[in-house]
């Protein structure tokens, strides 16, 4: 928005239909103020006849947009989770139908592929038995250092339960926001659990540990090992998991904002990413319309540079605030950006990483699903290794 000025000398003045604060005088002087509109009169009018980029997109639009992706995803996972479900039928002779097995499960298998990581980078071997796990996991620690949490943000699955999750609890009415003194130490719970991770594996892990592990039958039917974690879960198992689930209603965001070690480590690789959300404190009209709309319950208000690891990049607040140029996704040199950028980026990026691992196959996994059908027979007496 231009900078408006006029003359005072009065309690308040109104130009062009907008309200501008009053400034008292202290010796009956003319002077020019800044003008800084209502925020209470401040609806998004203003933007009219501008050519911000967030102009161009409503706010709605971009959520419905990140909804829209999401929900694609979701539903793909959903698809390859039945699939995976008949291939286990038949490698566990549940069933005489084969079907092949989806390499995208193993996008569930995060420990596997940080294990994965490790012996690439000491061996220089590509994981050949969960390819598409190591692909996937590669493409979203590339997408937390280069475009922000935006794996978190428009791809994971879960990461869009929660979020319906959260909806349902702010129609229930039964949304409760944690007190500060609560909400801080929450939120180093993942850090502890992703530092407890990387400890185990990328510390004291041995190269001969990591191949002993890789070729064992426990690692070759994890996946099953997983899934049947899920259909017959024990009873604390099963208290753990219906508490999580209640406890995403009624806080927002519970699992990703606390619990998570994945979205941690893409939160702490963000703190690089080139790509920020930059506030212009001068044009701040202090409506917090950011504030409410942040899914990751950011205060944007106290800040110039949002640069968090909480921050999702879905950019819902710069399409919401009401003042021109005030909130913008910014990158080094150029400020102002189109939001539909990062997004793009996004899943531009992820499908990217697909298509290469698909072209130069590291996408199925090498080992034949008669070897998997000898250890999936087995599977309730694999032991941990
Ligand atoms: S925090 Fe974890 S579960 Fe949540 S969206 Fe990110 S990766 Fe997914
Ligand atoms: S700060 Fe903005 S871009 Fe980041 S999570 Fe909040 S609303 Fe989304
Ligand atoms: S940055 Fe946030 S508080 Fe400031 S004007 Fe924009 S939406 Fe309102």
């Amino acid at each position: 928005m231009e900078s408006v000025y006029f003359l005072t000398g009065s309690r308040s003045s109104t130009l062009l239909g907008t309200d501008f604060k009053s400034v008292p005088l202290k010796n009956q002087d003319l002077i020019y103020v800044k003008a800084r509109p209502d925020p209470l009169r401040y609806d998004g009018c203003m933007k009219q006849g501008s050519t911000s980029y967030a102009n161009l997109i409503r706010p709605e639009w971009i959520k419905t947009l990140r909804t829209f992706i999401q929900a694609g995803f979701a539903l793909f996972c959903l698809y390859g989770g039945y699939r995976y479900y008949l291939f286990y039928l038949w490698g566990t002779g549940q069933s005489s139908t084969y079907v092949p097995r989806p390499p995208s499960v193993e996008a569930f298998l995060p420990i596997s592929a940080l294990v994965g990581l490790k012996r690439l980078i000491l061996s220089g071997h590509y994981d050949m038995i969960h390819p598409a796990g190591l692909t996937i996991f590669l493409a979203a620690l590339c997408i937390g250092l280069l475009l922000r949490k935006g794996f978190c943000g428009w791809i994971c699955p879960v990461g869009f339960a929660s979020n319906l999750a959260e909806k349902t609890g702010r129609k229930l009415k039964i949304l409760w926001k944690p007190p500060i003194w609560l909400d801080l130490p929450l939120l180093s719970l993942k850090y502890l659990l992703l530092f407890f991770f990387l400890y185990l594996i990328a510390w004291k892990m041995t190269l001969d540990q990591i191949e002993s592990f890789h070729t064992s039958p426990y690692n070759l039917a994890v996946d099953a090992k997983m899934l049947l974690f899920f259909l017959t879960p024990s009873g604390l198992a099963a208290g753990i998991m219906l508490s999580l689930v209640a406890i995403s209603f009624i806080i927002r965001n519970f699992w990703c904002r606390y619990l998570c070690p994945y979205g941690a480590l893409l939160g702490l690789l963000a703190l690089v990413s080139p790509f920020q959300i930059k506030r212009d404190q001068e044009t701040c009209v202090d409506c917090k319309k950011c504030e409410k709309i942040c899914p990751a319950s950011i205060t944007l208000t106290s800040k110039k540079t949002i640069r968090t690891g909480e921050c999702i990049g879905c950019t819902e607040c710069v399409s919401v605030c009401p003042v021109d140029d005030c909130l913008t996704l910014a990158l080094p040199g150029r400020k102002k950006n189109s939001i539909l950028l990062l997004p793009a980026a996004v899943i531009t990026t992820f499908l990217l990483f697909y298509a290469v691992s698909l072209v130069t196959g590291h996408w199925y996994s090498e080992v034949p699903p008669e070897v998997m059908k000898k250890f999936y027979s087995i599977i309730a007496e694999l032991p941990h290794p």
